[in-house]
């Protein structure tokens, strides 16, 4: 497959390698600038404490000396204030850069300058404070670059100590330059390191990718791996693998439909096939043909019943059918049923019998959910005993619930068989049912009807007692009964 870069940027991979280089490198950008900011503030705070405490203690010095610098006469030892001064103060200009601006006034005489001040004078205005002020200051005279400067003013004296702020802007543009040069590879890095925390993450989807594009029909079985790990892969590989199962019973649901669908075609085909065979070996009499026409037009209905029920079932199952909704009173809807096949049971002595307990209006299509009762009545009358009574009863299950129920006594339906009796073409007793024409498909043709009123239907059966199959609507309004 060949690279495109129009694809590669629509990738999760370079997506996430994207968001990865971006925080490394706001984290990188912003922790440089703190960095710098600390460094500039605390290179400031260093040097105002040095310059406040060498004004403060040549203060101390001279203030201590008790010497009146307004009356200083030259002697043989100072020939002027400015060295006694620097005698007094000895200690700590040896102790200071060359590069520090020392200048004290002793009323507004300035009575000593350090050297590097040559013939230039600093002059300030400060009110007297108890500590030494500090202000940044420019004095082409002096330096090129801003002063930092130490104000200290009390009664008699003023002392400046200062010094060039260069040194700290030299160190933050070198720090500043290095920064520059190693940007690049910060950014290098940043790129590689998001394209492996990506690489690393994705992994797995990829093998995700890898193993589900391996599956087919016929290894549903297989899972896949991962369905372990308690993160949101482990889920995603857990919901898959749930699919997968979902797709194998829904594979092995059709596989066992189609098996069964084409038996239940199979044996009418073949009775018919053999009759007439049979028919054409040797020549028969009118009175034959005619029995075996009788016996295959019987096998020929038999079959259009099942593609019949085959087809209407596929219908429902693809939402294509169409219901004609109308709201019946449930009880006028039960009697009117019972009386069109009151005379289903006649042949084993069963009579129908409709019995109204409470009633409300539901919305149904009558057609169809007549068709469910038939259906649930006409097993009744197979699988029930004889000379009973079958009863079609309309009542309240619940606020707003009707249930229309059919009951017969009879054998009954096993407790184990319930679960599996609206499958489809399952029998409870496939030689019996076939004895009674059924072939499994009325009891799922009727749950799908009722599924698709939006209803329910349940089933009691005691066996040797009574079995009950409930049909559960929702209804609108009461109706008196
Ligand atoms: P069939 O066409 O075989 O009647 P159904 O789907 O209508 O198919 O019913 C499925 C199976 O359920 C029947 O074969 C039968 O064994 C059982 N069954 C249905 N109704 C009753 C009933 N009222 N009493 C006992 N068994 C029943």
């Amino acid at each position: 497959m060949l690279f495109s870069l129009k694809n590669f940027v629509k990738t999760t991979r370079f997506k996430h390698t994207l968001w990865f280089t971006s925080i490394f490198l706001i984290l990188e950008i912003t922790s440089g600038l703190i960095f710098y900011f600390y460094l500039k503030n605390s290179m400031y705070k260093d040097l105002d404490s040095s310059l406040s405490e060498q004004a403060e203690s040549i203060y101390k010095f001279v203030k201590d000396s008790k010497i009146d610098f307004e009356k200083f006469q030259p002697d043989s030892v100072y020939s002027s204030s400015s060295e006694l001064v620097y005698d007094l103060i000895f200690d700590l200009l040896v102790m200071n850069s060359r590069n520090t601006y020392i200048q004290v006034q002793s009323k507004n005489k300035v009575i000593f300058k350090s050297e590097n001040l040559g013939n230039n004078e600093i002059s300030f205005r400060v009110g007297q404070t108890d500590r030494p002020k500090l202000i940044s200051f420019r004095k082409p005279d002096i330096s090129p670059y801003m002063i930092r400067g130490a104000f200290f003013s009390r009664p008699g004296y003023k002392i400046t100590a200062a010094y060039p702020e260069k040194h700290i802007d030299e160190t933050l543009s070198s720090l500043l330059e290095i920064y520059v040069i190693i940007s690049p590879f910060f950014l290098i890095i940043s790129i590689i390191g998001g394209a492996f925390i990506s690489a690393k993450s994705l992994a797995r989807i990829d093998s995700i990718i890898k193993r589900t594009d391996e599956i087919t029909t016929q290894n549903l079985d297989e899972n896949i791996e991962g369905a372990g790990f308690n993160d949101e892969y482990g889920r995603l590989v857990r919901t898959m693998n749930k699919m997968i199962a979902r797709i194998k019973t829904s594979i092995e649901m059709m596989n066992q439909f189609s098996i069964s669908a084409s038996h239940e075609l199979k044996t009418p085909l073949t009775i018919l096939r053999g009759e007439l065979e049979l028919a054409l070996k040797s020549p028969k009499t009118p009175g034959e043909y005619r029995e075996v026409l009788c016996s295959n037009y019987e096998e020929t209905l038999r079959l259009i019943d099942i593609v019949d029920k085959l087809f209407f079932l596929s219908k429902i199952d693809h939402s294509s059918l169409k219901l004609e909704m109308q709201k019946v009173d449930s009880g006028e809807f039960i009697n009117e049923t019972c009386s069109q096949i009151r005379n289903l049971g006649k042949q084993r002595g069963i009579e129908i019998e409709a019995i109204v307990d409470s009633a409300g209006i539901i919305e149904i299509d009558k057609g169809l959910m007549q068709r469910v009762l038939t259906n649930l009545v006409d097993n009744a009358i197979k699988y029930g005993e004889e000379n009973q009574k079958v009863c079609i009863k309309s009542s309240h299950y619940k606020k707003g619930k009707i249930i229309l129920s059919v009951l017969n006594k009879g054998e009954g339906i096993p407790e184990k068989e319930v679960e599996k009796i609206f499958e489809r073409f399952y029998r409870v007793d496939s030689s019996r049912s076939r004895e009674t024409g059924g072939i499994g498909l009325g009891l799922s043709i009727s749950k799908a009807i009722v599924d698709y009123h939006g209803g329910e239907i349940q089933l009691k059966s005691a066996p040797g007692g009574v079995t009950e199959f409930s049909i559960i609507l929702n209804s609108i309004e009461s109706a008196s009964v």
